[in-house]
């Protein structure tokens, strides 16, 4: 059984201006929407009740949630012995949805939710990033964003906000990448771009890094949720950590913390994307296992032919079922490596469980066992500090749906983001006419 996490001001999280009215209603509504989908349909007084505002007021904080589409009225509930039994109010959001993607080395994801948690869209487009330029990717980005728009439309959802996912050093307030080596991106006005190509039709659109929205995903919801002191790894070509301490993502003076793909670990090893020599990331990235396994098909090569992640991972099992004795010897070499930076991660920040995320879950039960034992050798605190492996089940989708957990946190923390438009969507009761969500849909490469 998986325990929840709570979401304890992850990026995105709005600060507050001083306590003026406008911020008191906005607070007050987050307070009845929060209430509504933590505890379930009640009535107006006992929500009244239970969170100590009076009743006239939440009446009116209904009114207007109800007009954002956010919440709907259901089966009669009876107040009490006296009066006469009133509608519930319970959590809706149906009609609004939360869009996050992804842009990496060799892909675009985009995964989206409504404001209950149903998944909506989660599918993936081969995408040679390392071989465009910023401009190209941006456009295909542009693209993707446009067909999740459309498609959710299609269901009957309106976006209530978009943030996408990059592997890099983000500037949140400006949704510019300062640095993301293995895209080549150097001080990319993402957000700005979009919103000036209008993709995105006036909804807000904010970026972060990939695998501190990873982290938060698998906080909230992954295979060691709730786990306060938690350690996700993206396993990608790049390298990128989100680290939970005590309940809280490490964001650092500038955000940028949690880049431990670039923590030097060799200093004969080979020349990084970053520039420097022998990061962490030139030995346990997938584009140091592909060169390793199958030299023909490295990363970077000029070929024109665009290979999902799932594809170079379906290529190297099928050498290693082949009876290729390369393949094992590879892997464990870098579970090896993998267990020995890890270590440092395991000295630095005292992690319960690091979440093996991307490729690093999909060849879990080779990579483990070796990094589990020499991240014991590595650690100082040995077997008092008991820190394992485990491998994520969110595949390549950790980011995007970490990054559309962000848009619902955001909603559910200012309900006024969402305009009253959205009440003209129709409601949940009228799901069953709907098409079918999509599901775990890879697209074929372009
Ligand atoms: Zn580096």
């Amino acid at each position: 059984m998986r325990r929840e996490g709570t979401w304890n001001g992850g990026p995105g999280t709005p600060r507050r201006g001083p306590a003026d009215q406008a911020t008191v209603r906005r607070s007050n509504l987050a307070l009845v929407l929060r209430h509504l989908r933590e505890h379930g349909a009640r009535s107006r007084s006992a929500v009244a009740a239970e969170t100590g505002l009076n009743k006239t007021t939440v009446t009116s904080l209904a009114s207007e949630l109800l007009a954002r589409g956010l919440i709907k009225e259901t089966g009669p509930q009876h107040a009490g012995a006296v009066g006469r039994p009133g509608l519930a109010l319970t959590l809706d959001g149906s009609g609004v949805g939360a869009l996050g993607l992804e842009v990496n080395v060799d892909y675009i994801a985009a995964f989206a939710t409504d404001l209950a948690g149903r998944v909506l869209l989660d599918w993936r487009i081969s995408f040679n990033a390392m071989n465009s330029t910023p401009e190209r990717s941006l456009d295909e980005l542009a693209r993707a964003i446009k067909q999740a728009v459309d498609e959710l439309a299609l269901l009957g959802v309106r976006v209530a906000g978009i943030t996408v996912a990059v592997p890099g050093l983000i500037d949140t307030t400006t949704g510019t990448v300062d640095v993301a080596p293995n895209l080549g991106w150097y001080g990319v006005p993402v957000a700005n771009v979009l919103e000036r190509a209008d993709v995105s039709r006036d909804v807000p659109v904010t970026i972060d890094n990939d695998a501190n929205l990873a982290a938060l995903a698998e906080f909230t919801s992954g295979v060691a949720a709730g786990t306060p002191d938690l350690v996700y790894l993206t396993g990608e070509v790049g390298i990128g950590g989100g680290i939970i301490a005590g309940g809280r993502l490490l964001g650092g003076a500038d955000g940028f913390a949690g880049e431990v793909g670039h923590v030097p670990v060799d200093p004969s090893g080979d020349r990084c994307g970053c520039g420097r020599i022998g990061c962490w990331e030139t030995k346990v990235g997938l584009a140091v296992l592909v060169r390793m396994v199958t030299p023909d098909n490295a990363y970077g090569t000029h070929d024109g032919v665009v290979r999902d992640p799932e594809e170079r991972l379906a290529e190297i099992e099928a050498r290693q079922a082949a009876g290729d004795p390369h393949v094992s010897e590879a892997v464990a070499e870098v579970g090896r490596w993998l267990g020995r930076g890890a270590a440092t991660l395991v000295n630095l920040f005292n992690p319960r469980v690091i979440v093996l995320g991307g490729y690093f879950a999909r060849l879990a039960d080779q990579l483990i066992p070796v990094a589990q034992a020499e991240l014991e050798r590595w650690g100082v605190a040995g077997s008092i500090a008991r820190c394992s492996f485990v491998a994520s089940d969110f595949g390549f989708c950790a980011a995007s749906r970490g990054a559309a957990g962000i848009v619902v946190e955001r909603v559910l923390s200012d309900p006024t983001t969402v305009d009253v438009r959205a009440s003209v969507m129709p409601s949940s009761e009228s799901t069953e006419g709907r098409a079918d969500p999509v599901s775990h849909r890879v697209k074929p490469p372009r």
